[in-house]
């Protein structure tokens, strides 16, 4: 067994062990069971989820843990760890309910489940209470972690029977309603449908997924995370008007979404458009090739060859899409000047963080030389970790 292997083990059960021992101060007795459900990271694929394009995300070993116990009334209470509050809620008020803070995204997947049919008029509530290793506004999804963690248990508690799909579509419903986040269904796809040495290949349009081997270890690959703690004001502006630019690009050249198009319509899209415009849906068209070739890519020939298609990805994004900031074009030549075969930013871009392929024996090199990097531009020191590619939900106990 590798060193590292115990030190994993170890945390998992102790943050298992923290969602147990708080729903026992919580409620005086034992919790029915312990689920989990992981962040994850985007490997390729950046932008293209809301154009009914391709994502290629894979489960990190981060979780979030939710014990439960059910009650014997109609009360839902939820305490997690990173806040010391308990929020509560009846189930009789589920639908009228006005959804805030980070409880939203607990009671929002029960509103969600309800929405989606499950019917919980003889239902009894339950007791929840959350812990975490997944670092939240880290680009590493701590929210479809809390989700599907919630989802997962309350599946199995109520024997509801839902797969994959429909408990990912459940959540995401949560985040865009209860929650009031825009976002698309890969963050919770690559949660609930994630495996150990694997990424998940969604096509946005179908909902269909598979498995792609990314067996980083097996070749003496890691993956390393640079947060750069950036936050843009603009972010959420930025976001908007990126979408915008997509849609009206489709309208313009008469598809439903930049999906319906392919590297053959880009000389009809540079007549068609305006040079922003069609910057923005030359980074989508691209960005799709990208992921396919990306999938097979590691199925031929292994994750050590997908440097260049990584590095392709982010130029794209800082060149096209201008999503990019300083510190992420910094974070990703530092990188690549110290042993990484490839790096882009991940994520909605405007801040957030980018990820690094490198060989294990390059690894503390690189990420030193990227904090002295940060240090010598006066940016922010940034925080630098490790993902490996991990299980999806599960029960611990
Ligand atoms: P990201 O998903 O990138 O981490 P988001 O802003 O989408 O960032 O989601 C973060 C929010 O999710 C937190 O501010 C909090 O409201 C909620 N959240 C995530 N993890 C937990 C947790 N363990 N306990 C309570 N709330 C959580
Ligand atoms: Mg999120």
């Amino acid at each position: 067994m590798s060193n590292d292997a115990p030190a994993t083990l170890g945390a998992a059960s102790d943050l298992a062990g923290a969602a147990a021992s708080a729903l026992t101060s919580l409620t005086g007795a034992q919790p029915d069971g312990v689920w989990s459900a992981p962040g994850r990271v985007n490997l390729i694929g950046e932008h293209t989820d809301y154009n009914d394009g391709l994502v290629l995300p894979f489960a990190i070993e981060r979780r979030t843990w939710c014990a439960l116990r059910t009650r014997d009334d109609r009360t839902v209470r939820v305490y997690s760890t990173f806040s010391d509050e308990v929020h509560e809620l009846s189930l009789d008020a589920i639908e009228q309910a006005e959804f805030a803070g980070w409880s939203a995204y607990v009671f929002g997947v029960i509103w969600a489940l309800h929405e989606r049919g499950v019917d919980l008029a003889g239902r009894l509530g339950v007791d929840l209470a959350i812990a975490s290793d997944v670092p939240t506004g880290a680009g590493l999804s701590s929210s479809a972690a809390i989700e599907c963690a919630v989802a997962t248990a309350l599946n199995e508690t109520w024997q509801l029977g839902l797969d994959s799909g429909a408990l990912a579509l459940a959540c995401q419903r949560a985040e865009n309603v209860a929650v009031g986040a825009p976002t698309g269904i890969m963050d919770q796809t690559a949660s609930l449908r994630g495996a150990e040495g694997h990424a998940v290949l969604l096509d946005c349009q179908s909902l269909v997924s598979e498995l792609v081997p990314l067996p980083l270890a097996r070749e003496g690959l890691t993956l390393l995370v640079i947060d750069t703690h950036v936050t843009h004001a603009h972010a959420t502006g930025g976001y908007g008007a990126r979408r915008r630019s997509c849609e009206a690009g489709a309208e313009a050249m008469g598809v439903p979404s930049l999906r319906a198009l392919t590297e053959d319509d880009l000389p009809a899209a540079q007549d068609a458009l305006d040079d922003e415009t069609f910057r923005r849906v030359r980074h989508v068209i691209t960005e799709n090739a990208r992921v396919i070739e990306t999938a097979e890519v590691l199925r031929e020939h292994g994750p050590r060859a997908i440097g260049d298609l990584l590095l392709a990805s982010h130029a794209s994004m800082r060149d096209d899409f201008e999503i990019s900031v300083p510190e992420l074009d910094l974070a990703v030549e530092t990188a690549m000047a110290h042993g990484a075969i490839g790096a882009r930013m991940t994520g909605g871009g405007f801040g957030g963080s980018a990820i690094a392929l490198i060989p294990v024996e390059r690894l503390a090199e690189a990420s030193d030389a990227v904090v002295a990097a940060f240090s010598e531009a006066g940016f922010t020191a940034p925080t630098t970790f490790t993902v490996t590619p991990s299980a999806g939900p599960r029960r611990d106990s």
